[in-house]
């Protein structure tokens, strides 16, 4: 039987490309990429993605593992489902990306990009997530589960992103957060270049990245750290009952800034093993940089986040500093490392 994960760390092709079970149909799409079809009737297009970010080991293991059950018939298949591993070549190298993040070129900004092996790969999931959801049934309602761990600690261990959308949030997908234990939710407040923000804004899909805490190299997971999750999506996709929540109620967040790297000599306030959440209080000074007149210049080239504010203040000519006005914040994916352009960290406010 095909195993689409030991066949990517081979890299090897599938020679059959598909094949039946006694209660579904499987097609390997491409490389990462398998399609199951239950025989049964069926009420949801489910996608689920692990490995966008290629050295986040723990989702590939429960994403594959699952498609296993599925087609040795230890879990029965009971909505029509389209299985991802995101980033074969970095999955294999261990790494997060090779070239550029995968998770920030999506909604066509990898064409912004040099074409490499991630932009290509990005067009291609962009292309085989269309024709999923062009093909699904009227019926059938769409959903996307994007599962990721945080490079960092958390002082909320486990949480889920909701993209920027305008079509209402799924009370099915906030059932399942509450029951997959997860800590906190936090709404994004504009749009990005995700993964579901793409199937979000293109299809109307229920969709959501799930950051499930810190994963470590193939085979040294502690898989019964995400026993919750695993649950839930073998709940989703064999329409079971999800199980009981069984922890204190879930925080809710909202993204009210993004702070943009715009200068080399950026600087965070924080150090750089700081946990998502970290708190900082008003008139704080979060992020610090001085733009020169050759940053602006590389600036008016850059056009990845024309939708993503910045706020900073500009306090003398070549200074900028990021103050806080609000009485509490919290940080979210610091990261001062970034490329010129890109999001050195999210800005939260409690809900
Ligand atoms: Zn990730």
């Amino acid at each position: 039987m095909i195993d689409f994960l030991d066949l990517l760390l081979k890299q090897q092709v599938c020679l059959t490309q598909q094949g039946q079970t006694e209660d579904l149909s499987w097609t390997w799409l491409a490389e990462g990429v398998l399609e199951l079809t239950p025989k049964q009737h069926y009420e949801k297009s489910v996608v689920i993605s692990a490995g966008v970010h290629g050295n986040e080991t723990a989702p590939i293991e429960i994403l594959s593992q699952l498609c296993q059950d599925l087609l040795h018939g230890r879990l029965r298949l009971a909505v029509r489902l389209l299985c991802i591993l995101g980033n074969p070549a970095a999955i294999r190298a261990g790494t997060r990306y090779l070239e550029n993040d995968m998770n920030r070129m999506f909604c066509g900004a990898y064409q912004q990009l040099e074409p490499a092996v991630e932009t290509r790969r990005a067009a291609l999931l962009e292309q085989l997530l269309t024709d999923f959801f062009i093909k699904s049934p009227r019926h059938a309602k769409p959903y996307h589960f994007d599962l990721h761990t945080a490079i960092r600690a958390s002082l909320l261990p486990t949480f889920a992103l909701f993209p920027y959308q305008t079509h209402a949030y799924d009370q099915y997908v906030l059932q399942c957060l509450e029951a997959a234990a997860l800590d906190a939710i936090v709404y994004h407040n504009a749009a990005g270049r995700t993964f579901t923000h793409f199937s979000s804004f293109n299809f109307q899909v229920a969709s959501v990245t799930l950051e499930l805490g810190q994963a470590k190299a193939f085979g040294q997971n502690d898989l019964t750290q995400f026993s919750h999750i695993d649950q839930v999506l073998r709940a989703v996709v064999s329409e079971q009952a999800l199980p009981e929540r069984d922890k204190i109620r879930i925080r809710q967040f909202k993204v009210i800034d993004s702070i943009i790297k715009q200068a080399e000599n950026f600087q965070l306030n924080l150090a750089d093993d700081a946990a998502n959440f970290s708190v900082f209080e008003q008139d704080q000074i979060i992020a610090t940089q001085a733009i020169s007149e050759h940053d602006a210049h590389l600036q008016a080239q850059i056009v990845l986040h024309p939708h993503e504010r910045h706020g900073f203040e500009q306090h003398t000519v070549e200074g900028q500093r990021y103050i806080v006005s609000q009485p509490q914040v919290f940080i979210l994916f610091p990261n001062a490392k970034v490329k010129l352009g890109l999001r050195a960290g999210l800005v939260l406010e409690e809900i």
